[in-house]
């Protein structure tokens, strides 16, 4: 098991590597998305929408994905929106 920072530093490199997919089924991030980060059932991190939340069974982040640049009042508006909307499933803890 990873530890926190570990998890945290292995999650950003899947995020930077392409933030704009899910890692698990490659598909594009055509629209806003909430995300979530943690292990498959293989202990491999990834970054993914709903279509693959199913797979991660150690969850351990919540994100968002803006169509619009984070640092611009469009993009923060947008990922404030989608935090509070998270669907976020506490029973996973
Ligand atoms: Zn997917």
């Amino acid at each position: 098991m990873l530890n926190k920072t570990k998890f945290e530093k292995v999650l950003s490199r899947v995020i930077n590597k392409n933030s704009a997919r899910c890692s698990k089924c490659k598909r594009m991030f055509t629209q806003p998305y909430h995300t979530f980060g943690g292990l498959d059932a293989e202990g491999k991190v990834h970054n993914v929408a709903l279509c693959c939340r199913d797979y991660i069974v150690d969850m351990n982040h919540y994100g968002v994905y803006t169509t619009f640049p984070v640092n611009t009042a469009e993009g923060e508006r947008q990922a404030k929106e989608l935090l509070d909307s998270h669907p976020k499933d506490a029973s996973r803890y």
